[in-house]
């Protein structure tokens, strides 16, 4: 998982914030922990119908929590052939900020094989992430920084009930961050998913 390269001067305040800001604020309560063993039922039964029901809930939750404009959501059987992200890695979702609208998919592209429970979650809070980034801190863009990364980490731990990992960067060329795995899981919980 890479950090995108820091943008021209007119975005770079936003970006530096965005790099900054490695937490989030988290409910007290265990909602999103409860409705999240739903979508793992769900996920882990192949069942769309069942998967985007407790998604769309986990966001209608999280959105009252976070104060901004509930977003809406496709829950895909596979990949679709236009995506908006750009991760280096293989794609399990995209968010669209003009439309709000997250897609997560339950297949991955070439082998069609099933995503994994924690890489659909991680997906799925990534985008999320992606929506407070426009309607809650008013970034007019939403970077991958090191810090949108914490913040997506910290959403995660909490609705899988899983204690916060320290996440461990490795500088790159071009100003960018490379997430140190081994660092990172030797030090935390054992879960790799994010
Ligand atoms: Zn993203």
């Amino acid at each position: 998982m890479f950090t995108d390269t820091p943008p021209g001067k007119a975005n770079r305040a936003g970006f530096l914030e965005s790099d900054r800001m490695k937490t989030l604020d988290l409910p007290k309560d265990g909602r999103l922990p409860a409705i999240t063993k739903r979508i793992e039922e769900a996920v882990k039964a192949e069942k769309g119908a069942d998967v985007r029901r407790a998604c769309t809930e986990f966001l209608d939750v999280a959105s009252t929590f976070y104060d901004v404009p509930t977003c809406s959501l496709r829950v895909l059987a596979a990949r679709p052939l236009r995506i908006r992200e750009s991760w280096t890695t293989e794609l399990f979702g995209d968010y669209d900020p003009e439309t709000m609208l997250i897609r997560v998919w339950m297949r991955t592209a070439v082998r069609k094989e099933v995503t994994s429970f924690g890489t659909f979650l991680s997906t799925f809070c990534h985008e999320f992430c992606h929506h407070l980034d426009y309607q809650k801190f008013g970034f007019h863009d939403s970077w991958h920084t090191r810090g949108f990364y914490e913040r997506t980490a910290v959403l995660y731990h909490h609705a899988q009930g899983t204690p916060p990992k320290k996440l461990f960067w490795v500088p790159m060329s071009g100003e960018r961050w490379r997430i140190d795995w081994p660092r990172t899981n030797r030090s935390g919980s054992n879960d790799s998913a994010v």
